[in-house]
């Protein structure tokens, strides 16, 4: 199964070249200025990265709204979404090399990048172009004082360049998220991947040029936030709109930036996600449900589990049985045989957890297992990896329990009753997420529409309809995305009236 070169994602990313370059215009280009991109396994250089500067980010927008009045914004929406069906294409030929970029960049077993990541990128161009083919418009029919009537209708049209910024956890999942349906609705775009995890979107960029995207279309800008592409993109009067997943503060800055053009915003933001294990739960179930939700890609998926709430009654039982699961994950090098979980992203993002790690003693935790850094005695130690860490004992108001983490960590604390744990669920100043682990269907169904988030799982955790509405509340964010809710934030909506 685990056939990559170890090469490959130990020192680089195999056949791609080690420098990584924007893709403006059709054109594959450098810049004045690179940063690296380092693999957080062992702390080892993978490529040079160029930082695409002020000028460049200027050119991609121009060329995105060049695009628009091109070739691609006469295709009918049969032969834009054969294209995209080719990108996918795309990606499928090329799929070991995509996994290789995935696990170079951010160290996640090479299985996660196979059955997840990679699969969920292709699977967003295909269920957006379908859908771009299949959707519907309303229609409105009225009466009018001579008898005769009229006729509403709403089109869709492309919006226009739509800019988008992603994060680190989930490169290419998210990065095709946001790319997929904006290129579905007929729109060009601007796209900025996170500087952690720059690989595979420049290959991206690659199956693009090769299955004939024109010139344009779509537009790759690497660098940083602050003062660098980031910034240069969200202040940019030629976008249309502004689409963006990442932390809750950057999504602040961001909508002031947009906010004197008045852009279209959708952000997908933070989170401080619960799970809710009651009496009535397969215990079993829940433990395993709950071992997923709080330590899945170390815990860097905006979804994951942080607060875990368990009935007072089961409570000892849960606590023991989530620690023998917790300490039977395998830690270790991505391709490792039975590997659970890599490193952190980064050394900077390493310090951050463990800095929570101490807080959380501090605050008065009983470390129920990890809390530290795990030794292997070779190279991994250079890299930036975390023990996976459960603890009880905090109250609601302690930080590790309000903020968000971002790491392999969950608290667990124990409840009465119902209306407690609800109010208790909802007392947070994020709203993504929770799962609900419980037998009890009236229950399921109760409870779940009274937790303030987006998404709302009863006995599992992250099944994704791409077809569904995905989004948070609160510093979570802002609109949703998924099925027909991207056809719509993705389009012009104009009414069109005629009388008869
Ligand atoms: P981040 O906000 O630091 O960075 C995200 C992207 O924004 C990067 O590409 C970065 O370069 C860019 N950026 C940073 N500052 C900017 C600025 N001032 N202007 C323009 N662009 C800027 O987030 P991260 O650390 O990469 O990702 C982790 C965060 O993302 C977590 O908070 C996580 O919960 C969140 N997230 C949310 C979802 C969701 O669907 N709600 C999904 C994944 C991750």
């Amino acid at each position: 199964m685990n056939t990559l070169p170890s090469q490959v994602w130990r020192t680089n990313i195999g056949s791609a070249p080690s420098q990584l370059l924007n893709y403006i215009d059709g054109n594959f280009v450098t810049s004045a200025s690179s940063f690296a991109n380092i693999n957080p396994v062992n702390g080892k250089l993978i490529s040079d990265v160029f930082e695409a500067d002020a000028k460049q980010v200027n050119e991609a927008v121009v060329a995105a709204q060049n695009a628009l009045k091109g070739p691609w914004g006469k295709l009918s929406v049969q032969d834009r979404a054969a294209l995209i069906h080719k990108i996918a294409d795309g990606i499928q030929a090329r799929f070991e090399e995509f996994v290789a970029a995935e696990v170079a960049d951010t160290g996640r077993p090479v299985h996660q990048a196979r059955t997840l990541d990679i699969p969920r990128a292709i699977a967003n161009f295909r269920t957006f172009a379908d859908l771009a083919k299949t959707s519907h418009t309303d229609l409105f029919e009225m009466s009018t004082s001579d008898g005769s009537g009229a006729l509403n209708y709403t089109v869709r049209k492309p919006l226009g360049v739509i800019g988008v910024i992603s994060p680190w956890n989930l490169p290419l999942l998210l990065f095709t998220w946001k790319v997929a349906p904006a290129l579905a609705c007929g729109n060009t775009v601007v796209a900025k991947p996170s500087e952690e995890s720059p690989s595979s979107a420049t290959l991206l960029a690659e199956v693009m040029h090769d299955a004939g995207v024109p010139p344009g279309v779509f537009n790759l800008i690497h660098g940083f936030g602050k003062d660098s592409a980031g910034e240069f993109l969200t202040q940019h009067p030629g976008i249309s709109a502004l689409t963006f997943t990442g932390e809750s503060k950057t999504g602040s800055t961001i909508m002031k930036a947009v906010a004197d053009g008045v852009k279209e915003v959708s952000f997908e933001l933070g989170g401080k996600n619960a799970a809710v294990v009651f009496a009535d739960a397969d215990l079993d179930a829940a433990i395993e449900g709950v071992l997923r939700s709080s330590f899945t890609n170390s815990g860097q998926v905006c979804l994951c589990s942080e607060r875990v709430y368990v009935h007072r009654s089961i409570f000892d039982e849960f606590v023991s049985g989530l620690k023998v699961e917790a300490e039977r994950l395998v830690v270790g090098y991505p391709d490792q045989d039975g590997v659970n979980m890599g490193p952190l992203i980064s050394h900077g993002h390493r310090d951050k957890v463990l800095s929570y790690y101490r807080l959380a003693v501090d605050e008065g935790a009983t470390v129920v297992t990890g809390g530290g850094v795990p030794k292997f005695n070779d190279e991994r130690d250079q890299g930036a990896y975390v023990q996976p860490t459960i603890w009880t004992g905090l109250s609601d108001k302690a930080r590790c329990v309000t903020e968000e983490i971002f790491g392999p960590v969950c608290h667990i604390s124990p409840f009465d009753d119902e209306d407690e744990v609800i109010n208790r669920v909802n007392d947070s100043n994020y709203g993504l997420a929770c799962a609900i682990w419980t037998t009890n269907l009236s229950r399921a169904h109760r409870v779940s529409r009274q937790i303030h988030v987006g998404l709302v799982w009863v006995n599992t955790w992250y099944l994704r309809d791409l077809r569904t509405p995905f989004g948070g509340v609160k510093l979570s964010g802002l609109g949703r995305e998924g099925g027909r809710f991207s056809m719509d934030f993705y389009s012009d909506i104009a009414n069109i009236c005629i009388k008869i």
